[in-house]
């Protein structure tokens, strides 16, 4: 018996229905290293694994993998959109107001939806999205003194 091996970056992507390219995995990796980064972050890491790529081609791919379900997006209201490779576990997330950091927070009930609606008015609902919001320990230091 072999320890069950954990799947490359590539073969992820070909488990997911993708065409694996170097940028791809290149922006995979880059997004699962990083914590919550935003497309800017993410086309420079990208550039510093494989080179120039157009941020264009950064959304492109983005699209692609978040369609798949290997990238999580998150966009919390009057921020831009961040993207993290933690998915699939229904975690929350605490923005703060002042500088827009943006931290995970596990989920308290465990399977989506975790909030029960009051009223659903006969959709099924499978997902709540839950976030935060406050301010973080830098920017509350900040302005209590
Ligand atoms: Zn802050
Ligand atoms: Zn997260």
């Amino acid at each position: 018996m072999t320890a069950s091996q954990t799947p490359t970056t590539a073969e992820e992507l070909r488990g997911a229905g993708l065409r694996v390219t170097a940028a791809r995995v290149a922006l995979l990796e880059t997004v699962r290293d990083g914590d919550h980064l935003g497309v800017e972050a993410i086309a420079s890491g990208v550039r510093d694994r494989v080179g120039h790529i157009s941020l264009q081609a950064v959304y492109e791919a983005l699209h692609a993998l978040t369609a798949a379900g290997l990238v999580r997006r998150i966009e919390p209201a009057g921020n831009s959109a961040r993207f993290e490779g933690r998915v699939g576990d229904n975690h929350h997330h605490v923005v703060c107001r002042s500088c827009g950091a943006v931290a995970d927070v596990d989920c308290a009930a465990g399977e989506a939806p975790c909030l029960t609606a009051s009223d659903d008015h006969g959709f099924s609902v499978d997902e709540a999205e839950v976030i935060y919001w406050g301010q973080c320990p830098d920017c509350s230091t900040a302005t209590s003194s």
